[in-house]
């Protein structure tokens, strides 16, 4: 087995979009960046996708992007989103803005192209160096010794690096060799429900419809909510959307990917429940035969460091997608690891430094992981409930009333970069205080508006100008 020292700074285990950014970002400081990813590489082999195609991006990830000088860019192919458009399954529909004006919204964008620019810009410092198709086995964290194998010629290398970083994933290798090492511990919860992706087509060219060569309305994010599981379609540039099904893994009452087993069971199950999306997916049985059954997972793990080893992104923090900030807390966590590199002057202690990283963050990733589960019942099930749309409804007038001083809770996570643990406890203010004034109550009239407001400047308002 070669046995070498990593002639780089920092040794980064993963590509994914978290580790590209990281690597850009520690170029731009003046340090060298050896990076070890098991993919080929993406901008010359096509992959498959494997699991979601476009994701959203929000305040958070832009915040990551605008500090390495790409925001723009990245910008000029997303697609924006205003809204929940809301499908009921009588076909009438509606759309639930998200923030208080056009200003504040998600954008749609391609995972593949935002990771594949991520690495160029990297490679482009001329400090970054992605090894592709190397794959990490093992890590003593005593040595900082890394083993990784050679996806195509199955030699294996041991590579001893100075500080070493882990953002390989949700299934992370290093962070397994960490916890070993270290007697740490992770829980991983995985969701009782999973997804299936399918592609909603662009529309012909000659039959452009109300919005141009889109078959729905582009600039929201579509959703069918079905109580206990639902669907999704966020569009792409190019006229198609990404739809994901989310549907109880096991048989059950409700039904599940269990029993959709034959096209006519595909087929029959979404003339049933998603009557007006069907017609609009030719191939939808054929596609759905042939798209794999993706699980959902929440991982909370500690420790994330031992001496200059680390974990970031989905290596440290796994959530569920269901606040659309799985990549946004990855991008949030090279942001505030910048923060803390940029701040002291003199030598750079990496234990020191990465011990205050972790202890900042895990609050935080621990809360958008707790919202990330609330958010699924509450788009899968509540966004169709009449009393829901009360307590938003009661939630705007709040904000007229407030001149902009009250942000809901989706508010707080998705255009604002207050930390995760302050959304977390503000919400919990806010519902409790929505339930109050919304019990037994059908109309906005009957709410009385006057106890909510000072309700909330009691209660809301000093802990967020405080936090
Ligand atoms: C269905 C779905 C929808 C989502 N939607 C959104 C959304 O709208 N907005 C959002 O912000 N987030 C979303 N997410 C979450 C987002 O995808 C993840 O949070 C994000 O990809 C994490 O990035 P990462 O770089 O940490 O990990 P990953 O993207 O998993 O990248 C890890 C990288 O490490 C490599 N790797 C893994 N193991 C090894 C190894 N042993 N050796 C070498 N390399 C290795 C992998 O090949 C990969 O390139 C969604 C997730 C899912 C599943």
């Amino acid at each position: 087995m070669r046995e070498r020292t990593s002639t780089a700074d920092i040794a980064l285990i993963g590509a994914g979009p978290v580790g590209s950014l990281l690597a850009l970002a520690l170029a731009q400081r003046g340090l060298s960046v050896e990076v070890f990813e098991r993919r080929p590489d993406m901008r010359v082999h096509a992959i498959a996708a494997g699991r979601s195609i476009n994701l959203a991006v929000s305040t958070r990830g832009l915040h990551a992007l605008r500090m390495v000088g790409l925001d723009a860019d990245v910008l000029a192919h997303t697609v924006p989103m205003y809204g929940r458009f809301l499908h009921a399954p009588d076909g009438t529909t509606r759309l639930l803005r998200y923030g208080r004006d056009d200003s504040e919204h998600i954008s749609s964008m391609s995972r593949g192209g935002l990771n594949a620019l991520l690495m160029s810009h990297a490679e482009a410092t001329g400090r970054v160096k992605i090894r592709f198709r190397q794959r990490l086995v093992a890590a003593d964290l005593a040595t900082q010794t890394l083993t990784l194998v050679d996806e195509d010629s199955g030699a294996q290398e041991r590579v001893t690096a100075p500080v070493i970083l882990g953002t390989d994933g949700s299934a992370s290798v290093l962070r397994a060799a960490l916890l070993a090492h270290t007697g740490g511990q992770a829980s991983e919860a995985l969701l009782s429900a999973g997804y299936k992706e399918l592609t909603l087509p662009a529309l012909p060219p000659g039959e452009h419809g109300l919005h141009r060569y889109f078959a729905l309305l582009p600039t929201a994010l579509h959703i069918w909510p079905r109580g206990r599981f639902m669907l999704i379609a966020l569009a792409n540039p190019d006229g198609t959307f990404t739809c994901t099904l989310f549907l109880p893994l096991a048989a059950g009452p409700d039904p599940s990917f269990a029993e959709l087993t034959d096209d006519a069971a595909v087929l029959a199950f979404f003339q049933r429940w998603f009557p007006d999306f069907a017609p609009l997916v030719p191939d939808l049985a054929a596609q759905f035969r042939q798209a794999p059954v993706g699980q959902m997972v929440t991982v909370k793990a500690w420790p994330w460091v031992v001496g200059p080893v680390a974990l970031l992104g989905d290596a440290a923090h796994a959530i569920v997608p269901f606040f659309g900030q799985g990549m946004n807390a990855g991008f949030e966590d090279v942001t505030e690891l910048m923060t803390l590199l940029d701040a002291p002057p003199g030598p750079r202690e990496w234990p020191a430094l990465l011990q205050r990283f972790a202890a900042l963050r895990k609050p935080n990733t621990d809360a958008i992981a707790d919202l990330a589960v609330e958010n699924f019942v509450e788009m899968r099930d509540k966004v169709a409930d009449p009393a829901f749309l009360l307590q938003r409804a009661v939630e705007a007038e709040l904000d007229k009333r407030l001149g902009g001083t009250y942000r809901s809770r989706y508010q707080l996570v998705t255009f604002t970069r207050r930390p995760y643990a302050v959304a977390l406890h503000a919400g919990a203010i806010q519902a409790d205080v929505l339930t109050q004034v919304c019990a037994g109550k059908t109309t906005l009239a009957e709410v009385d508006l006057d106890r909510a407001e000072s309700l909330i400047r009691a209660r809301l308002l000093p802990y967020l100008a405080t936090h």
